[in-house]
């Protein structure tokens, strides 16, 4: 059968064979210009202290950063080395990647609420051998390297950089700390050794060398290590900017965390390329998100679909003046088009009627840098519910059957998986033959888990998603990892979990059926109710916290099960929405 195959109805962007840091940061023939917009404007401000760098500020501190890196005697980083990233948004997480990036290395980022026992996957999967991370995570990360794998706390001190807080730092150890703790490389300690003439280039193939080691469970299993590379970055920034730019006057706020690959590109790397200033808050937390747009007159915001709900319906928006806000911009996780009207009602209200503003919204995954489809800024009212267009030079196809040898697409109109084929997509999951193999067909469709529909006008609507995976607020929580840690439980002999939506947080909240190993024990509804609440407590110590099960624990006899031992989890959900049913409209 002929493939389905559809384009994108935008022109192709030539596609750059060159390292992020120099498709950035490289200074023009132009003195005073540094990635084309001029070297003093602000690049990054901390919302909370109103610190910020200029663009030479952030050249000039990643090739100091890199410089450290590579002479260090410590460190003596290598081109391909792996630097693991576990710290909150700050403004030195720019100059973390760039100058990691200038140096030649690969950066792996992590969730800054990991674990010691999250950490340890990512950090001996990616085959890191350095974390930079803050006194908050400190601990973590020595308890990983020392009690995880075993390092004496001499070495496990080696392998870590202690990062500041903000570029205006004090170490953020106490004076006994500082004693205690002598073998750690501090931040500091690497920018005041020189500064590297030239970023490590990475031209023509060696554009095709990983940068960014973020994780993604993907359709199944654990999280892993996605190859993001050079030119998957390059040509992220150069698609994007065809279909929805920021502006050099526009001023962005990010609060979503630079570890996930929506933060890391379109809030760190595309605002550089764009020459826009970036307010860099830690987290989301609703009264600051309001203060900020009102104190530095944010005019473009990157959100979440919770981010969304809070804006349309929380009675403390009205108190703020958020009129500057011309775009809001959500990805991530599906939004109802309801929610996104609300929403432009609820910031037009304040405003003239002429006064531009656009609710509109993205979809892609960490596997494509970050996305494949926008909803283009003159269509957000007309196609509210769609996640938008194809991306230049990527292709798509609809699929409703692949398990035999045939593929077979989907009727016009009618929903498949979606497929996807382009420039951005990942080189592959790190040192995983058998995902990539699952991911991938031979000539390089990416298969994305997630079932589409298109309209005639190339635009494309999510309708269902077939992968395993959870997604609370926009965060992967990977089903398997949740089942792994669960049957680790003393009384628990089989474990599933499945995502469950909730209306009034706008997301789904992660929800396991367990077996008793000794189901006697729990022989009353009492003691059954403990042990689930026991378990969803146990689970708190386990995992970070957008992990939690909270969309509740439910003992079961048994697992639903295919004949080949696969969890029946369609099964699960049908359950999970008879259980939730009556407690909803209680
Ligand atoms: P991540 O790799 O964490 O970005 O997760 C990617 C997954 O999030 C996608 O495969 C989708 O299942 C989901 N997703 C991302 N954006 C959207 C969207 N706009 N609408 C619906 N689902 C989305």
């Amino acid at each position: 059968m002929t493939p389905r195959i559809y384009t994108s109805s935008y022109p192709s962007v030539p596609l750059l064979a060159r390292s992020i840091f120099t498709h950035l940061l490289s200074v023009g023939p132009n003195s005073g210009k540094i990635g084309g917009y001029p070297a003093q404007e602000k690049v990054f401000v901390d919302a909370a202290s109103g610190t910020s760098i200029t663009r030479q500020d952030l050249r000039t501190l990643s090739l100091k950063f890199a410089y450290g890196l590579k002479q260090d005697p410590r460190i003596k980083a290598k081109r391909g080395d792996v630097v693991l990233v576990y710290s909150p948004n700050s403004l030195a997480y720019p100059v973390y990647i760039l100058g990691a990036i200038a140096a030649g290395m690969r950066c792996t980022l992590a969730n800054n609420a990991y674990t010691a026992r999250e950490l340890q996957h990512q950090y001996t999967d990616s085959g890191a051998t350095l974390i930079i991370t803050t006194i908050e995570n400190l601990g973590a990360a020595l308890e990983m390297l020392t009690g995880g794998l075993g390092l004496s706390q001499a070495d496990a001190e080696r392998r870590i950089i202690l990062s500041p807080k903000s570029l205006t730092w004090a170490s953020g150890l106490t004076t006994s700390e500082s004693k205690s703790l002598r073998g750690l490389i501090t931040f500091d300690q690497l920018l005041e050794q020189g500064e590297l003439q030239n970023e490590e280039l990475f031209d023509g193939d060696d554009a095709q060398e990983t940068a960014l080691l973020c994780y993604s469970s993907g359709t199944t299993g654990q999280p892993k290590g996605v190859e993001t590379t050079h030119q998957n970055l390059t040509t992220a920034t150069e698609t994007i900017a065809l279909v929805l730019g920021y502006q050099p006057r526009d001023r962005l706020l990010i609060f979503l965390p630079f570890y996930h690959i929506y933060g890391a590109v379109s809030g760190l790397l595309f605002p550089i390329f764009c020459g826009t200033t970036t307010v860099v808050m830690p987290r989301f937390d609703l009264i600051d998100f309001c203060v900020t747009v009102e104190t530095y007159r944010i005019t473009a915001v990157l959100v979440v679909p919770p981010v969304v709900l809070a804006i349309a319906r929380h009675p403390v928006i009205d108190k703020y003046d958020l009129s500057s806000i011309w775009l809001l911009f959500s990805s991530a996780a599906p939004v109802s088009p309801t929610l996104m009207k609300e929403a432009k009602q609820r910031l037009m209200a304040k405003r003239k009627p002429e006064q531009i503003l656009h609710v509109t919204e993205g979809y892609g995954m960490t596997e494509c840098s970050p996305a494949s489809h926008i909803l283009p800024l003159d269509h957000a009212i007309s196609k509210a519910g769609s996640v938008g267009v194809l991306l230049p030079n990527y292709q798509a196809r609809l699929i409703v059957d692949d398990s035999d040898d045939a593929v077979l697409d989907a009727e016009e109109g009618k929903p498949g998986e979606l497929w996807v084929k382009g420039p951005s997509i990942m080189k592959g999951y790190l040192n995983n033959p058998i995902a990539n193999k699952d991911s991938f067909t031979s000539d390089r469709w990416y298969k994305t888990g997630d079932v589409c529909l298109r309209d005639q006008g190339g635009f494309y609507y999510i309708v269902d998603r077939k992968k395993e995976l959870i997604k609370y607020k926009g965060f992967q929580v990977p089903p398997a990892e949740l089942e792994g840690v669960l049957i680790t439980h003393p009384e628990i002999a089989d474990a599933a979990a499945i995502g469950v939506q909730s209306e009034t947080e706008v997301t789904e909240l992660p929800r396991a059926y367990v077996v008793h190993s000794q189901p006697s024990k729990i022989s009353t509804p009492e003691l059954r109710k403990a042990f689930e609440k026991s378990v969803a407590n146990w689970m708190e110590s386990k995992v970070a916290k957008h992990k939690y099960l909270r969309g509740g624990v439910v003992v079961i006899g048994e697992v639903p099960r295919s004949a080949a031992g696969k969890i029946l989890r369609r099964e699960l959900r049908a359950l999970a929405e008879m259980e939730m049913k009556p407690a909803q409209s209680k």
